[in-house]
């Protein structure tokens, strides 16, 4: 029997009027011949609830048992959901994370996917079950524990179920119906994309796209899983929503295919650092070991001798999660005191936004940074930060002009045009 895999989102599950909705389109994909494995997510604000009642009893609470109380929402969609199929005469049968068993490791509200034994839901499926509905965003330690994989979860838990069961497809259905070439809400000429290679929808994941769980993205590029995004309130075929596949689906790519934008950004300057081997590791050491996300880095090459400073200094730049500056400037503050760095200044700038753009056809193509740069240029954006990699050009701007730059980004690109 071919297999799919279809997840629904809390949105989707919202109610039993969604629930049935969902059911309706599984029921379908049974009529046309396949066994099917659906993966849930709680109700739609079922999670977050779930995590307030946890911190209101325990602010400093045992992870364990956060695992415990914030994992029952997809309980009850998974059971809801068999039920309603069951209504319809579809043979379902509902399964927690443990009964698979979903296998994770131990990191409790982080878990991460070890392995899912095929056998339980294999026997049920010979015995003439159509569908199987899993709790996604769950799992089981070794320990004998419940734990979960981190919110937004359930992603991933569809994508690892598609590459164990090597089904045809995962297709995931949510509130928006594909992922588009770039924010709609900031620019009306955003066109949905038909198709888009996994790497490109990876850097768009983590550029703060929030469509898909960025893991889930990294899993199904790993296990060659083709991914569908769709809406569940459309009534679609096989060519709805956007394929997330391998680069060799995609025969014609544009050079940049999306542009993403990230408001939550700060940039931090550390002034006249020493320029002697060894900086660099002994400014990041300190702000990794205290858990902050250094995304993009400029160090300037000394050019000038500073009457002031003995031997050749430079500046040193950074860009942080805008909530993490607090925690930045402390690790910084600890790090000069112990005498790890020196430093005259440490100068804050929390008005910035990034804004990237992304495509698997800048490996081939050059040009891009130069038509980037001018098209920032033509609306006089001050570019603050640069940064590359092989399929994408990030800047940091200020977040005043962030809507603009992609709106100018998105007309440069011709991103409006198949
Ligand atoms: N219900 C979980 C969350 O809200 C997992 C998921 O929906 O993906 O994070
Ligand atoms: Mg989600």
């Amino acid at each position: 029997m071919p297999l799919l895999v279809m997840k629904f989102g809390g949105t989707s599950v919202a109610d039993l009027d969604r629930i049935r909705n969902a059911a309706r389109k599984v029921q379908r994909e049974v009529e046309r011949g396949y066994d099917v494995i659906v993966i849930v997510s709680a109700m739609s604000g079922k999670t977050n609830e779930l995590v307030g009642w946890v911190e209101q009893t325990s602010p400093l609470f045992d992870a364990r048992e956060y695992d415990a109380v914030v994992s029952s929402g997809e309980n009850v969609t998974a059971g809801l959901m068999a039920l309603t199929l069951q209504e319809m005469g579809v043979p379902a049968r509902s399964w927690q994370g443990w009964q698979v068993p979903i296998n994770t490791t131990s990191t409790h509200s982080a878990a991460r996917l070890v392995d899912i034994p095929r056998a339980n839901i294999d026997q049920k499926f010979a015995e003439g079950m159509k569908v199987a509905v899993v709790a996604g965003f769950q799992g089981l330690s070794p320990e004998g524990r419940i734990t979960t994989l981190g919110r937004g979860g359930s992603d991933t838990t569809a994508v690892a179920f598609a590459a164990a069961f090597e089904a045809e497809r995962c297709d995931i259905y949510t509130d928006v119906d594909g992922v588009y070439t770039t924010d709609p809400r900031i620019t009306s000429k955003a066109r949905k994309l038909p198709r888009i290679a996994f790497e490109e929808m990876l850097e768009l994941a983590s550029l703060g796209a929030k469509v898909l769980q960025t893991r889930s993205v990294e899993l199904a590029m790993r296990y060659k899983v083709r991914l569908r995004v769709l809406s569940s309130f459309e009534d679609g075929d096989e060519t709805s929503g956007t394929l997330i596949c391998d680069e060799d689906e995609i025969m014609e790519s544009k050079v940049v295919n999306g542009v993403a934008s990230s408001r939550d950004e700060a940039k931090i300057t550390l002034v006249t650092v020493e320029d002697r081997p060894g900086i660099s590791a002994a400014i990041f050491a300190p702000l990794a070991d205290a858990g902050v996300n250094v995304d993009m880095i400029v160090q300037n090459i000394s050019e000038k001798d500073y009457d002031d400073h003995p031997g050749s200094v430079t500046d040193m730049t950074f860009s942080v999660p805008i909530n993490q500056v607090e925690r930045a400037k402390r690790a910084m503050e600890e790090a000069r005191q112990s005498g790890q760095i020196t430093y005259d200044e440490l100068v804050v700038d929390t008005e910035v936004a990034k804004v990237s753009v992304v495509g698997i056809g800048m490996r081939s193509h050059a040009g891009v940074a130069a038509r980037m740069f001018k098209a920032l240029a033509d609306e006089n954006i001050n570019i603050k930060v640069i940064s590359t990699s092989e399929i994408k050009i990030s800047v940091l701007i200020d977040r005043k002009y962030m809507e603009l730059a992609v709106q100018a980004l998105h007309d440069a690109f011709e991103l409006e045009q198949a």
